[in-house]
């Protein structure tokens, strides 16, 4: 170090204010009100400690411009703080299950009943005789009802039901799955994984694009427990391809008196062909076709909360229900109230109507563009216009996502931004900035807006995010 940082640097020393000085400021004051003292205090001590270690490199600074500088540093490392979190955002990139975004958004029903239940609620009492219920009882009967099951059974999420089935009914022993079911979804649940985990050993059959009966046949043993179907969600196979059924398999299982157990991932409750998603299994139909077992999600298709909803024989849910994993894998009070609410509307027959995740699949492309033409409309009008950006309405496709019905892209009406002075990725960051976070896409070296997933009372808060200059630039 020179001589003179090094005179610098003992000086800035006894410029650095003391956690009791930096406590006392506006900044530190405003943020103990959401904070509190004692953690505003620990903020305080960290940034003073931060900037002692950068004195060498600093210039001779005064007082007043020391505890200025570690003012705002204590702002930031605040700032930063408050965007971690779980946070509402508004979803503009028209993937409608979107895992890193919370998959499904719930029905106002459904917030409701959350609500509701966050106080004491009736999770295990029984209301009629003032004795303790069955938790789930409820939420039960509804799968029942809307699956054709025998019985039903819900725990945390779907990879907790399938490593629960897989667990009590094939430890020890061997499961049988063909080549072309052994996927990966969502880079953290691989069946391969979740079946030696479960202590099952894996037997896998036939070809990634073809598997037939006789494969199966062959590969049976003494050991083998269970035949494993998985819905291979997140991908397809296409052109030289062969599965037997699940009726087939079911058939085929039951005659070497083994289970079947088939993983419907997002599985659809009532049939979504009409919209376009042909592809993915209909529960009910499942479990008409003889499957002992299923497992979809709560969070995906569904439309409701992160749960795992096993359905199937009463014999075989029984056994889980008495397994001591049940305990392990319960559910909370929440998601049974989500569930309910949400399972309500398919049995009344208004799902396409309430559920957020229905609506957006249901939402034409004709109805996007007109929604689309309002909205900058409105967006062009109004008080704060913005000139410097420019808006253009591009066809586009949004994504079902959650891997669900893969190569299904639905058609929408897409809103590209671009700024005479910002770069996309400038635009996409200040977006992701404003207040809710706006989430958009980049294509093709614009920033995209797909309304789709944009419901319809949080469109004034995206013209907001749009509108508002960003902090450095106001009144400028
Ligand atoms: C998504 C998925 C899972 C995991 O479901 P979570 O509810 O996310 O735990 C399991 N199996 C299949 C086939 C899936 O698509």
């Amino acid at each position: 170090m020179s001589p003179v940082r090094a005179a610098a640097s003992k000086q800035n020393l006894r410029m650095l204010p003391s956690v009791d000085e930096l406590i006392r400021t506006a900044t530190a004051i405003g943020i103990a009100e959401s904070a509190g003292q004692v953690y505003t205090a620990k903020l305080a001590r960290r940034v003073i400690d931060e900037y002692r270690a950068e004195l060498s490199s600093r210039p001779e600074m005064s007082k007043a411009e020391v505890l200025a500088e570690i003012e705002k540093r204590l702002d930031h490392a605040w700032q930063r703080e408050q965007l971690t979190g779980t946070r509402r955002v508004i979803n503009a990139t028209g993937v409608i299950i979107h895992t890193n975004l919370g998959r499904a958004p719930l029905s106002a029903n459904a917030r409701q009943a959350v609500a509701d239940a966050a106080g004491y609620c009736t999770l295990e009492y029984d209301l009629d005789t003032g004795k303790r219920g069955r938790r789930a009882a409820r939420a039960e009967k509804q799968i029942v009802e809307l699956t054709g099951a025998e019985d039903t059974l819900i725990v945390n999420n779907c990879a907790a039901a399938a490593f629960f089935v897989l667990t009590v009914f094939a430890a020890g022993g061997e499961v049988v799955i063909s080549r072309g079911e052994l996927v990966e979804i969502g880079g953290d649940f691989r069946i391969p994984d979740v079946l030696s985990q479960s202590g099952a050993e894996l037997r896998e059959v036939g070809t990634t694009n073809r598997t037939k009966l006789a494969d199966y046949e062959k590969a049976i043993t003494e050991r083998t427990r269970l035949i494993l179907r998985v819905h291979p969600s997140n991908y397809r196979i296409v052109g030289f391809t062969a599965m037997p059924d699940a009726a087939e398999l079911a058939e085929f299982a039951h005659r070497h008196k083994l289970i079947i157990y088939e993983d419907l991932g997002s599985g659809a409750i009532v049939d979504f062909a009409d919209l376009g998603l042909g592809d993915e299994p209909v529960a009910a139909k499942s479990i008409e076709s003889g499957v002992d077992i299923i497992t979809f999600s709560g969070d995906k298709l569904l439309g409701g909360p992160q749960a795992g909803i096993i359905a199937g024989k009463s014999e075989l849910i029984a056994k889980l229900r008495n397994h001591p994993l049940y305990r392990v894998l319960r559910a909370d009070k929440l998601t049974y109230a989500a569930v309910e609410a949400t399972l309500a509307a398919y049995i009344r027959g208004t799902a396409r109507e309430e559920i957020p995740v229905m609506q957006m699949l249901s939402q034409t492309s004709e109805s996007l563009a007109k929604r689309v033409q309002d909205f900058v409309e409105r967006l062009n009008k109004g008080p704060g216009k913005n000139n410097a950006f420019k808006l253009e309405v591009v066809d586009g496709q949004s994504a079902i996502g959650g891997g669900a019905a893969p190569g299904v892209g639905l058609e929408t009406s897409l809103i590209a931004i671009t700024h005479s002075k910002m770069t996309p990725i400038e635009i996409e960051k200040r977006l992701r900035a404003s207040q809710p976070p706006v989430i958009a896409r980049i294509l093709d070296n614009r920033v995209v807006l797909d309304l789709r997933t944009v419901p319809e009372e949080d469109e004034p808060d995206l013209i907001n995010a749009i509108r508002s200059e960003p902090p450095g630039e106001r009144g400028g």
